[in-house]
């Protein structure tokens, strides 16, 4: 039967097929990053209050006002950033559907997009999606970014580079000094920058510089985020995009045409947290993943993994060459059949075509969970 030919070019996502076989074996899953404790009360408690208030129709397309404004008023509370919530803030069904509207509205077929690998398995389906051809170039969880390498990637037709920091799955916290290289790139071929925030607020070390805020740049990037990671929502679908007004306008178009609109009374709700939750709020949950971060490192560490920790967001990659030279999928499989965890293999963020033995642990999950998988990897390491 026929299918559309731009749906050849890339695959189902790997990450939701290791949570169904994760499924299927009752193993932990530590593949798809989602959380499995409670959001915040006061947020829960938001939702209920809208829906009680029959907040059940349409909200405006491009976002509930209180939204756009919250958006607007956290940029400049967090990053010193002047956003205009009329013009400049489009709020979307989560920061998938943000990259997705915006590669739509601002990349014509041929153009090219500068993708890092390893990826997000989001970005070259996105940039497929648009007729681009994805550019990838390497990016190292532990090394300086290279610019050299970088600039090589730049041509004629470069239209954007897509910049996901904290970084999944690497971890990396891109600097300042690497985003002014990035910013330089992108002044001199003129393209735009999308970014992917949506860990901004998990990071262990370093800060979180919007790229939007770098001089200059403001006019050519296009920031997205979502409330997703930040308040443990993922399954409420709320993001949003950041962007020059005359994009803007492009962007809300594609929006409109794909979703009409994110979910109505959770966009009051995420409005809310943002207007309500104190700046505490953020630091303990940074705290709390740090926990989780070093229960989780400790336990790989121990059971025979090799491992860098992650500078931010909540993924580890960790190298399993010390027990099995078998590929990554066949390793991942073991690993849910044997060890009863779920991860995510490694050739999933990448084209490579010997990609190295790497599997992707997410750790936003309980401590006692982390706990449990630590113990079911370690006596499996034992075994081996
Ligand atoms: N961002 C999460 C991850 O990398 C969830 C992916 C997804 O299933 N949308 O695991």
């Amino acid at each position: 039967m026929h299918t559309a030919r731009r749906t050849h070019g890339f695959t189902e996502s790997v990450i939701r097929g290791m949570t169904r076989l994760a499924r299927v074996h009752n193993a932990i899953n530590l593949a798809q990053g989602f959380p499995d404790f409670p959001a915040h009360e006061a947020v829960k408690e938001a939702a209920v209050a809208a829906i009680r208030a029959d907040v059940n129709q349409y909200a405006v397309t491009w976002g509930a006002p209180r939204l756009r404004a919250a958006v607007a008023a956290k940029m400049l509370a967090f990053y010193g950033m002047a956003v205009d919530p009329e013009t400049e803030v489009t709020v979307t069904c989560g920061a998938t559907e943000a990259m997705a509207a915006v590669m739509l509205a601002l990349v014509d077929p041929r153009d090219e997009v500068v993708v890092f690998e390893p990826w997000y398995e989001n970005y070259g389906p996105d940039a497929i999606l648009s007729g681009a051809t994805p550019v990838h170039v390497p990016l190292s969880a532990t090394e300086p970014l290279d610019l050299d390498r970088l600039a090589r990637a730049f041509g004629p037709r470069t239209r954007a580079i897509i910049l996901n920091s904290p970084n999944n799955p690497t971890g990396k916290v891109f600097s300042r000094a690497e985003l002014q290289g990035i910013a330089e790139l992108c002044q001199r071929h003129n393209a735009y920058v999308f970014t992917d925030e949506i860990y901004e607020h998990i990071l262990y070390t370093g800060e979180h510089i919007p790229m939007a805020t770098l001089p200059g740049m403001a006019e050519r990037t296009i920031t997205i985020s979502g409330a997703s990671k930040t308040f443990a929502i993922t399954g409420w679908r709320i993001g949003t995009i950041i962007a020059p007004a005359p994009l803007t306008a492009a962007i809300r178009k594609v929006h409109d045409f794909l979703t009409v609109g994110a979910p109505a009374p959770l966009q009051e709700a995420v409005a809310t947290a943002m207007e309500t939750l104190p700046r505490s709020y953020y630091t303990d949950m940074a705290e709390a993943y740090r926990r989780r971060r070093d229960l989780l490192c400790g336990a790989l560490s121990r059971a025979g993994f090799r491992l860098t920790p992650p500078q931010g967001a909540y993924y580890v990659l960790a190298d399993y060459g010390a027990f099995s030279q078998v590929d990554d999928t066949t390793f991942a499989t073991q690993l849910i059949l044997e060890a009863g965890v779920a991860t995510v293999p490694y050739s999933s963020f990448t084209t490579e075509p010997q990609p190295p033995p790497i599997v992707r642990f997410a750790f936003c999950k309980t401590e006692s969970l982390l706990a449990e998988a630590g113990e079911r990897l370690q006596a499996w390491g034992a075994k081996r």
